[in-house]
């Protein structure tokens, strides 16, 4: 069955050119015109994947990717956001809201197609039945679970591959650059602020039931898994 992308956006000519380029590219289609609309498609026939317009009416894209991580059936769904907007501050508030990757329109179609290969292949690892564990942590590939002292800790697709990655060496020091490759792939341009946001956003859920932090920033390199034991406790 081939994979299907559900479309959220309300220019007609774009959803055309977004439908055409994605057929052509071996995908099923859905297509939602406002938020409301989605909410309903993305119960009625839940997407492998979501292409999400910003500036929806009624309902913001923020508002739907919302939605979308807030739900447990809908939670693991890779989302790209679109946009016209351009600003540091707006890609950070799209990637914390809870969205796998960032488009600023106009953007190639041919771009939007190799992340939404790059995505699915994350979304889906092969089979192999791993666990790994650091301290408290476990990460289980066969259950796609995450667990911190025995209590499930949600992550976000793209928070659970970069955990994956730290997890499978602990205690060494990944770049920004290392996690864009290991994370998000090669063929893919994004910022190195984006891992910091994603970073964030796992640290944060990690820690919420307190805790040491487990991740570890080394100032200007980048992130290790690794519980700071020599932390000073004054300046
Ligand atoms: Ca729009």
């Amino acid at each position: 069955m081939k994979p299907l992308v559900l479309v959220v956006e309300d220019e007609a000519a774009l959803v055309e050119v977004l439908r055409y380029n994605l057929v052509k590219a071996g995908f099923r289609v859905n297509v939602a015109g406002d938020g409301e609309t989605a909410k309903i498609a993305l119960a009625e026939e839940p997407p492998d994947l979501v292409v999400l317009d910003w500036m929806l009416p009624r309902l913001s894209g923020l508002d739907v990717c919302r939605h979308i991580r807030h739900r447990p059936k809908s939670r693991d769904i890779p989302v790209i956001m679109l946009t016209a907007r351009g600003e540091e501050a707006d890609r950070v508030r799209g990637l914390d809201s809870g969205a796998d990757d960032y488009m600023v329109k106009p953007f190639s179609p041919a771009e939007l197609i190799a992340r939404v290969r790059a995505l699915l292949r994350r979304a889906r690892p092969a089979g192999s039945a791993e666990r790994f564990v650091y301290e408290d942590l476990v990460l289980d590939l066969a259950t796609h679970k995450v667990t911190r002292s025995g209590r499930t800790v949600k992550l976000g697709p793209t928070e659970f591959r970069l955990l994956k990655v730290l997890i499978e060496r602990p205690g060494r020091v990944f770049s920004r650059e290392q996690l864009l490759d290991a994370v998000w792939g090669r063929d893919i341009h994004v910022e190195a602020r984006t891992v910091d946001v994603h970073v964030r956003r796992l640290r944060q859920a990690l820690n919420a039931d307190g805790g040491p932090d487990l991740i570890r920033t080394v100032r200007a390199t980048g992130y290790a898994l690794e519980r700071d034991e020599a932390t000073p406790l004054s300046p």
